[in-house]
């Protein structure tokens, strides 16, 4: 089946297309041939069949870890909707309390709503820019945690079996800035497990990691840290420490506040932001000898 085919049945179904590059947080790269918003479970049941003979599909969370090729990407978006920003709260037996969050909230909103119900153990995730989905997909985390610490299963739509699946947390194999979940799985909730905490005391944990982000990491256009930490060091130091602050490539510059932050212009494109992280990726080889692995998705390159 072909992206033509279940974008017209997705249209006699209702359901939305539009725009991908403009869509993340880099503000880069082009359209897609197809995009479809899911509303509800049903209709992935519906279109099981056509989405899972599409070869090249990009599950799209708030794209606030990606970077998409300008042209055309030659396959289909699909991305969540708004019915999938529910948030549940149901104590358990144990002294803790389960949260099970829908896939598309995001995690700053997650965060506040969590605290104001007086849990504690989410406060990191309020200076995160993504979604549930993305950041059980990535293992995002921050200030001393992270999903893995806290996620206890996750539930499914894997698109090649064309079913839904609840996955425990042993079996996300979460990594630093990983996880099991792969490309043809669509995250559509995530439960973690927290503990009572003092409401006011999270709200100002909260206000104080907003805070210390507005004072340490750009605004603008970017996606977060472009390269993974190297075991105990800081990839930004080591940016730092070769010099690259500030090093331009045509519409994008590593930012001068946080060195592992990479900046495109307003009117950026992608490739200059490809061929800027290659260039710091190589320089950082070249003087320090560390191979510096990226953190943010690729998507719709050749390579
Ligand atoms: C200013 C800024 C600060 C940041 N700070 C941090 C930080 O402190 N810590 C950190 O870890 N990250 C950070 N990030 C990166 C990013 O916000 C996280 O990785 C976030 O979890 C990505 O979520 P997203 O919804 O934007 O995912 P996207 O960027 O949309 O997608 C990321 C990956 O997850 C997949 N994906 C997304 N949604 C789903 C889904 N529902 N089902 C299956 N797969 C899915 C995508 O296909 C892709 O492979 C930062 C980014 C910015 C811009």
């Amino acid at each position: 089946m072909s992206v033509e085919n279940l974008l017209k049945r997705a249209a006699d179904l209702g359901l939305a297309h539009g725009a991908f590059g403009a869509l993340t947080t880099y503000r880069t790269g082009g359209v897609a041939r197809g995009f479809l918003t899911i509303e509800t479970r049903e209709q992935l049941t519906t279109l099981g069949a056509e989405l899972a003979a599409c070869e090249r599909i990009t599950v799209l969370g708030n794209g606030s870890n990606m970077l998409v090729a300008d042209g055309e990407y030659d396959g289909l978006v699909v991305h969540l909707g708004e019915s999938f920003s529910t948030l549940t709260i149901s104590p358990t037996n144990q002294g803790r309390t389960a949260v099970t969050i829908g896939a598309a909230l995001d995690l700053p909103i997650a965060a506040r709503r969590i605290a104001e119900s007086g849990l504690t153990g989410f406060e990191w995730a309020v200076g995160v820019p993504g979604t549930i989905g993305g950041a059980v997909t990535m293992n995002a985390g921050g200030h001393g945690s992270d999903m893995a610490a806290a996620v206890t299963s996750v539930e499914l739509w894997r698109i090649d079996e064309q079913q839904f699946a609840d996955v425990d947390a042993e079996n996300l194999h979460f990594g630093y800035r990983s996880s099991a979940i792969g490309p043809r799985d669509i995250v559509l909730s995530a439960t973690i497990l927290l503990r009572e905490g003092v409401a006011q005391v999270s709200k100002e944990q909260l206000k104080e990691i907003v805070r210390w982000r507005r004072e340490h990491q750009p605004g603008g256009s970017n996606a977060g840290s472009v390269f993974r930490n190297p075991p105990n060091e800081s990839a930004g130091s080591i940016i730092e420490r070769c010099g690259l602050k500030g090093h331009r490539i045509g519409t994008a510059h590593v930012s001068e506040k946080h060195a592992n932050f990479i900046q495109a212009d307003e009117q950026g494109n992608s490739s200059d932001v490809r061929a800027l992280i290659r260039f710091v990726h190589d320089e950082v080889l070249r003087r320090e000898g560390i191979d510096l692995l990226t953190e943010i998705r690729f998507v719709g390159f050749d390579e």
